[in-house]
């Protein structure tokens, strides 16, 4: 059962005696490990920094270690190096394959007893559960924690997190999380956090692409699109693809439509997520034809020029 719907940001650390991990109880700073520092992990481990926590951190970039470096995180020479005597291990890696050999090949022969692990990733949930069974079996407390929000809310220190693991995992992720990020949401047991995720972001995709041809056939029945905003955006046809992140230019907030769909949410990811889905879908026998066309009509926008846009430009071959 999830512990909690929805916790603030900034607790103070430890949250309480019974669930602080043994290292370093007591005291506000913690040593984290953090492995993965792209274009998310780069700015999480900043800010756990900014927080006053001894970030070591490893990738397998040196470009990203140096950033690191120079955003207060102390570069380790190995992932090993970096987890030894951590209280708490994050990784924020590209796919379940790379979580599954960090953990598997490092992770659980590096991590103190009393540490908690944390995959900020988002991966696929067959994966999420198999971590979390392989570390509960070493007697290890794994959540995984997927976060909602993109770069600039990885900057930010702004990102949703949807935790998956037991009561007690939670308990102990969430101040960490809380340095990072705005909501913390416990989703259920080990792989419940992609679960939400990935249920999530295939509805993002079919309300984006419901909402762009709807602009789109709005446009070729002669409506002024400003006007059609006006009345959709208060009707039974809104949502958040409409008013928070509109996909036609010069209307709404500003929005990667603004920018010819440069930055946002990359359409290759969007793309990821939805293969997610489908192979949840396969594996648990559940039947999603919109989320199917979303990732068919995703997968043709990446393979041509949505390669490198955001993945409300998809309206670009709609209008
Ligand atoms: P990224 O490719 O920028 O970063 C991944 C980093 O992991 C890279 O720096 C890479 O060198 C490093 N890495 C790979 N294998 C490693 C290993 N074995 N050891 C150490 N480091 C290793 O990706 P990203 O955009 O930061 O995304 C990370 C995760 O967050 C992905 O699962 C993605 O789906 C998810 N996500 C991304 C966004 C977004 O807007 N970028 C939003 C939400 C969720």
């Amino acid at each position: 059962m999830p512990c909690s719907a929805r916790r603030t940001r900034r607790r103070a650390w430890p949250p309480s005696s019974r669930s602080a991990p043994a290292i370093g109880r007591g005291s506000k700073m913690a040593r984290i490990a953090f492995i993965g520092l792209g274009n998310m992990g780069g700015g999480m481990a900043a800010n756990l920094a900014k927080n006053g926590h001894d970030v070591r951190a490893f990738d397998l970039s040196q470009e990203a270690l140096d950033r690191a470096k120079a955003a207060g995180c102390l570069p380790a020479a190995t992932a090993a190096e970096a987890i030894s005597g951590a209280e708490a291990v994050i990784t924020m890696l590209p796919a379940g394959k790379h979580v599954e050999a960090v953990y598997t090949e490092t992770v659980f022969d590096a991590a103190e007893a009393g540490a908690i692990l944390i995959d900020c990733s988002t991966i696929d949930v067959d994966t999420a559960r198999r971590v979390a069974a392989a570390a509960a079996a070493r007697g290890l407390t794994a959540v995984d924690a997927p976060v909602s929000g993109g770069i600039a809310a990885a900057n930010a220190g702004t990102l949703t997190f949807m935790v998956g693991g037991s009561a007690a995992g939670f308990e102990r992720a969430e101040p960490f999380l809380s340095d990072m990020g705005k909501a913390m949401i416990h989703a259920g047991a080990g792989g419940a956090g992609q679960a939400a995720k990935i249920c999530n972001n295939m509805l993002l995709g079919a309300t984006m692409i419901a909402t762009c041809e709807a602009f789109a056939l709005a446009e070729k029945l002669g409506l002024d699109l400003q006007n059609f905003y006006d009345i959709a955006s208060i009707s039974s046809g809104q949502s958040w693809s409409m008013t928070s992140y509109c996909p036609v230019p010069g209307i709404g907030p500003e929005t990667p439509a603004d920018r010819d769909y440069a930055g946002g949410f990359a359409a290759p990811l969007m793309l990821k997520d939805l293969r997610l889905a489908m192979e949840a879908s396969a594996s648990t026998g559940a039947d999603t034809p919109m989320g199917r066309r979303a990732a068919e009509l995703y997968e043709a926008y990446v393979a041509g020029e949505g390669a490198d846009k955001d993945f409300s430009g998809i309206i670009q071959t709609l209008r």
